[in-house]
């Protein structure tokens, strides 16, 4: 029984020496023809497929994980998913913290992977990365939709909305595209001029061949009391392992949890393909406070039920006795928390829901101070405003310097500005400020799209092969 134990043992050593061998001979074969391919004037965008199909033949040969450590296979691992990441550097440096890297075979190889995919990367063009948005997604695209000739919110729920369905097979046809998520800081290159002032301008972003940037943001994450009933999920929560998932409220009354809406469903797909994401960003989530955050009552306005507050606001007051505002406040701070340590980022929406346009300066002043009493300590400081209706302080281009409500917002340390825009990309760089405007895949630009009326999404996907077969006809605006 020992002898045959150390025979397997020794037969483990064979394999291993006859493994690292091969891969040797490989990998030395193949990074030498490589190397020739390249001096042979192989084209960027054909050196992209030959390191992919070098990444698949290594990942099939060399790596046996019952031979190995623990430790060296977490290492390798991480390593793994930072070079899937598009993050070389980083997936490099991981791979010198493990012991003995100098002398492994399959780790030189790894490393040297590395270097020719980092070497393919060809940079991206800022201003032509997209930007699209998303509203609360519908889980039940039956109750939200409903009765669409006599009730105005079902109209506007089909009109801004895009439903679970839809959102999963647009987020599958962007990838299987190209298309890879950045986040908006990552756009920005800051620096500084000889006057020590900030000046922003546009970042170099590494992507492979063939790979598109695209940045993602969802609006309005509150779950506003006139969402209730209307099939959508009823707040974010966190799950076993600390990750963010929904709280949805049934038809029947009963709550179920699980992945109803752009956070948890964008996570799991990036869980599950790490290239989707360059170096793990996730999208800007941008809050409104009026009715809280995340499905939170956090807003000082419900604890009077007195007070010059809606009927919504005073009906849920009345049906939550219990109401402990700094309890709804702890929690909404540790989603998130979990959020922010997930590559998910928080703009202003203003606090509520303002047409930054139409208002005067003292009703921004009044708001974005509600802002920062109300929302601020629960997601952090930002320096991102995504503006609501669609408005914004002015015309394409530079700001105008001596808008009031301008200079007030760079002042409150914005410097981050998003509007809607139906075009394909809308990217400005200011002196020391980014503006940038979004495209709303929402009910009203798929249905249109996939009746072929509208002409401005087939960049992203197939606008009639992704759109809800339980959506309705949607209403023009
Ligand atoms: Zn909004």
């Amino acid at each position: 029984m020992k002898k045959h134990k150390k025979k397997k043992k020794k037969g483990n050593k064979v394999q291993i020496a006859v493994k690292a061998a091969t891969i040797t001979i490989v990998g030395a074969a193949f990074l030498f023809g490589l190397a020739c391919l390249l001096e042979k004037g192989l084209r960027i965008d054909e050196r992209g497929a030959v390191v992919e199909a070098w990444k698949n033949s290594v990942s099939q040969n060399t790596y046996n994980t019952e031979l190995i450590s623990q430790d060296r296979r977490e290492a390798v691992e991480q390593a793994e998913r930072l070079a899937a990441a598009y993050d070389y550097d980083g997936a490099i440096n991981r791979i010198r913290e493990i012991e003995g890297y100098e002398t492994d075979i399959e780790l030189q190889v790894k490393m040297n992977i590395y270097e020719f995919a980092k070497a393919s990367c060809v940079p991206v063009n800022i201003n032509e990365v997209t930007h699209v948005f998303y509203h609360t997604l519908v889980v039940d695209p039956r109750r939200a939709f409903a009765n669409q000739d006599t009730n105005f919110q079902a109209v506007g729920n089909n009109q801004w909305m895009t439903t679970i369905d839809e959102f999963k097979k647009i987020t599958q046809e962007m990838y299987d595209r190209g298309y890879v998520i950045v986040g908006l800081h990552d756009l920005i290159d800051v620096s500084t001029d000889e006057n020590g002032s900030i000046v922003y301008q546009p970042a170099t972003i590494m992507l492979p061949p063939g790979k598109k940037a695209y940045v993602l943001s969802q609006d309005d994450l509150c779950y506003y009391h006139s969402y209730d009933n209307y099939g959508y999920a009823a707040k974010m929560i966190l799950d076993e392992n600390g990750k963010p998932i929904c709280e949805y409220i049934q038809e029947d009354g009963t709550i179920v949890t699980g992945a109803y809406d752009v956070v948890p469903l964008l996570d799991a797909f990036i869980e599950e393909h790490p290239d989707a994401s360059y170096r793990g960003a996730k999208g800007t989530i941008a809050l409104t406070g009026y009715n809280g955050i995340l499905g939170y009552r956090t807003d000082n306005s419900y604890l009077d039920i007195n007070g010059d507050i809606s009927h919504a606001k005073k009906n849920w007051l009345k049906a939550h006795p219990d109401f402990d505002i700094e309890k709804e406040r702890a929690e909404a701070r540790k989603v998130a928390k979990a959020m922010k340590e997930d590559g998910w980022e928080f703009a202003s929406h203003t606090w509520g829901h303002i047409r930054i346009g139409d208002a005067d300066l003292a009703q921004v002043m009044a708001d974005t101070q509600k802002w920062h009493e109300n929302v601020e300590p629960l997601v952090g400081k930002t320096d991102t405003i995504i503006f609501a209706h669609g408005q914004d302080l002015g015309i394409w281009g530079n700001y105008n310097e001596a808008n009031g409500k301008y200079q007030y917002l760079r002042e409150q340390g914005y410097s981050i500005f998003c509007n809607v825009d139906a075009g394909q990309y809308r990217t400005w760089f200011g002196k020391d400020y980014l503006r940038q405007g979004r495209r709303n895949l929402d009910g009203f630009r798929i249905y249109y799209n996939a009746i072929g009326q509208q002409d401005n999404v087939a960049d992203l996907f197939d606008a009639s092969k992704i759109i809800d077969p339980l959506r309705p006809p949607v209403p023009p605006l």
